[in-house]
């Protein structure tokens, strides 16, 4: 069976891991998760494999304010695919200030049920 290598990102110790498909039926695939040393890693490596998700933080544009960058956070991770299109969109949106940090600026992201918000206040 193939083998996949991936540090572990759950915490800073990075553990080296090996993640192996052991079998895989209709309703449901084994993995083999070694190295880690929690089991936080193995849920970790499987997500990763299956469903690789990231949080994104970025600016956007901003009338008013001292700067011309306001930063921004997703509410939670997204999947790796939409990052893309997050950045782009992100790119496009103009907000005006004053601004008050955890304000939500773009709601329901893609339709993935997260939030854009701020990272910090801007009068
Ligand atoms: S496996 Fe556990 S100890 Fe190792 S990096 Fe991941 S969270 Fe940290």
């Amino acid at each position: 069976m193939e083998k996949k290598t991936l540090v572990c990102i759950a915490c800073p110790l990075g553990c080296k891991m090996e993640i192996q498909v052991l079998s895989s039926l209709e309703e449901e695939t084994k993995y083999l998760v070694s190295g880690n040393k929690c089991p936080r890693g193995e849920s970790y490596g499987i997500k990763e494999l299956t469903k690789p998700t990231r949080m994104v933080t970025s600016t956007v544009k901003i009338k008013n304010a001292h700067l011309k960058r306001l930063p921004v956070r997703t509410s939670e991770a997204i999947p790796k695919g939409k990052i893309f299109e997050c950045m782009k969109l992100l790119e496009e949106i103009e907000v005006e200030a004053p601004i008050k940090v955890g304000e939500v600026i773009i709601k329901n992201l893609l339709g993935l049920d997260v939030d854009i918000i701020t990272t910090r206040s801007m009068l």
